[in-house]
C-alpha cells in the first residue's frame, strides 16, 4: 500500500514535472517557431515548402528529374553517364534553393545547430532506398583555423545521427584538411583547383578496405567530393560514397 502510493505520488511529480517543461519550453519547429509534436522536427507548413528530391532521379548522384520523366529504372544524368560522378553514389535530401539556404546558412555560421535535428532525418530519408553498406560515416573535415573560429563543425553535427542511423563509427580525425581562403562564387574548374591538395590522410589504416560515407551539408559542383575520394581511394578506400543535406541542381 505505501509502495503503490510512494510509486502514484512519483508518477504524479514526473508528470507535472514533465508537464511543466512542456508549458515553458514547448516543442517548435526551428525555422518558424510554430509548436510541433516532436521537438526538432518541422512544422507541415515549413516541411511543404523544400523542395525534396525523390523519384526520379539520376541513379548515381541523385540529381532530380522532373517527375513525369519515364527514364526506365536505372536513369543516369549526361555527367554520370560520361563517368563524371564525383563519388560512387550521392544523394541529398533536397534541392539548394531560396528556402533551403535559409536553413543552411544559419546552421554554418550563426549557430543554429538545431537545425542539424530535421536536415540529419532528411538525409537518412534520402538514403532509404539506396543498396550501401559503409563501414565508416566522415564528415568532410573543416580545416583547424575555421573550426576554432565556428567553434564547431556543421557537417559532424549532421553525421553523428547518420552514422547511429547505419550503426557504424564516425571517423573524424583520419582526414586532416588544411586552410584556403573560401571559394566564393568560383566556376566548377576553379572550385576543382582550389579544393586540390587540401586533404591528407593522416590514418590510412583506419579508411584502407572501407567502403566510406562522406557527410557534407551543401553539395555546389562536387569538387570537395571529388577530391575527397581521390585521397581516401589512394590510400586504399574501396568505395566512397555521399550524403548532403541540400544540393545545387542546374537545369541540364
Ligand atoms: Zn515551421
Ligand atoms: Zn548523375
Amino acid at each position: 500500500m505505501v509502495k503503490q502510493f510512494i510509486n502514484r505520488a512519483a508518477q504524479i511529480v514526473s508528470n507535472a514535472a514533465r508537464f511543466s517543461v512542456e508549458f515553458l519550453f514547448p516543442s517548435s519547429c526551428p525555422l518558424c517557431g510554430a509548436p510541433v509534436s516532436t521537438d526538432g522536427e518541422l512544422c507541415a507548413e515549413c516541411w511543404t515548402m523544400f523542395n525534396w528530391i525523390g523519384r526520379p532521379c539520376c541513379e548515381l548522384c541523385g540529381y532530380p528529374f522532373p517527375a513525369n520523366l519515364d527514364l526506365g529504372s536505372h536513369p543516369l544524368c549526361p555527367n554520370c553517364a560520361s563517368g563524371g560522378c564525383a563519388l560512387d553514389l550521392i544523394r541529398s535530401a533536397c534541392v539548394y534553393d531560396g528556402v533551403s539556404r535559409d536553413a543552411v546558412l544559419p546552421f554554418k555560421h550563426a549557430g543554429r545547430i538545431h537545425n542539424a535535428k530535421f536536415m540529419s532525418r532528411a538525409m537518412i530519408w534520402a538514403l532509404r532506398d539506396v543498396d550501401i553498406a559503409p563501414d565508416i560515416v566522415m564528415p568532410i573535415p573543416l580545416a583547424y583555423r575555421r573550426l576554432f573560429h565556428r567553434g564547431y563543425n556543421q557537417a559532424t553535427l549532421l553525421a553523428r545521427p547518420i552514422a547511429n542511423a547505419f550503426g557504424v563509427p564516425m571517423d573524424l580525425d583520419s582526414v586532416h584538411r588544411s586552410y584556403r581562403p573560401d571559394m566564393g562564387h568560383k566556376n566548377a574548374a576553379q572550385r576543382a583547383e582550389n579544393i586540390h591538395g587540401v586533404f591528407r590522410v593522416k590514418r590510412p589504416e583506419n579508411v584502407c578496405g572501407r567502403k566510406i560515407l562522406l557527410v557534407d551539408d551543401v553539395m555546389t559542383t562536387g569538387a570537395t567530393f571529388a577530391e575527397m575520394r581521390r585521397v581516401l581511394m589512394n590510400a586504399g578506400a574501396i568505395a566512397v560514397y555521399g550524403v548532403t543535406f541540400c544540393r545545387v541542381a542546374r537545369a541540364i
